[in-house]
């Protein structure tokens, strides 16, 4: 099987626990107005390779992730990929390498639920926790993040929550408070606020899009870690 790869870094630290190989997928639905990576959104761009490259690539990276550490499918969105992902999963399983899928909940298919069922950890990025906000910023239906975190909870699938925070848009108290109380469950592992950077305008520039977001200033990253606090108490 083949799968669309945008590249890979073989020594990440951010995306999921311990030192992590993570793959980032080509090819998005969301059209985020914070997205670092807009060069991930076309299902054309990319390099195809072939499940078997991957597969070896990520082998070779064992011994680097020690107890805790693994490989970590990201995007653009891992899961469009589903079924050519989950047959490589398959086989990473069965090396004992720690998975987990970076996503935005924003697509579904049998594969997709396999697919999370397969993984040890799902990153699970909620844009916003109102629905028509969630649409401005996204372009995406809130409702099936929602109904994808709903498998989460009931099958008790580990996750973590993770959102960007920015001035003016998802930076309010009620926000943050809706985003801690729908998210809770047993099998949540952590919460997190990312503060919103202007890193990846750069790149919005050179595909030559114009970016919404382009004038709203980075968030402090203080105040994100007096929400995170906030977050933390709910
Ligand atoms: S889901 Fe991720 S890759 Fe897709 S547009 Fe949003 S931030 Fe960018």
């Amino acid at each position: 099987m083949l799968l669309r790869v945008h590249s890979i870094e073989t020594l990440g630290a951010l995306d999921g626990p311990g030192i992590r190989t993570v793959v980032f997928l080509q090819g998005c639905p969301l059209r985020c107005g914070y997205c670092h990576n807009p060069d991930t959104w076309s299902y054309e761009a990319g390099k195809m390779m072939t499940e078997d490259e991957l597969f070896r690539r990520i082998l070779r990276m064992k011994p680097y992730f020690k107890d805790s550490g693994g490989v970590t499918f990201s995007g653009g969105e891992p899961l469009r990929q589903a079924p050519a992902l989950l047959s490589l999963m398959h086989r990473l399983k069965k090396e004992e390498i720690h998975m987990a899928i970076d996503t935005s909940g924003a697509v579904w298919s049998q594969a997709v639920d396999e697919v999370i069922h397969l993984a040890d950890l799902i990153l699970l990025d909620i844009k916003h926790t109102n629905a028509d906000a969630f649409f401005q910023l996204t372009g995406g239906q809130l409702k099936q993040v929602l109904e994808f975190l709903d498998v989460l909870k009931r099958d008790a699938i580990p996750y973590w929550i993770r959102q960007v925070t920015i001035p003016g848009i998802t930076d309010s108290e009620a926000q943050i408070e809706q985003l801690g109380k729908i998210t809770a469950s047993d099998s949540r592992e952590r919460i997190e606020l990312l503060p919103f950077h202007k890193m990846g305008m750069t790149k919005w520039e050179k595909l030559g899009i114009s970016c919404p977001l382009a004038d709203v200033a980075p968030m402090s990253a203080a105040v994100t870690e007096q929400l995170q606090i906030y977050l933390s108490n709910i």
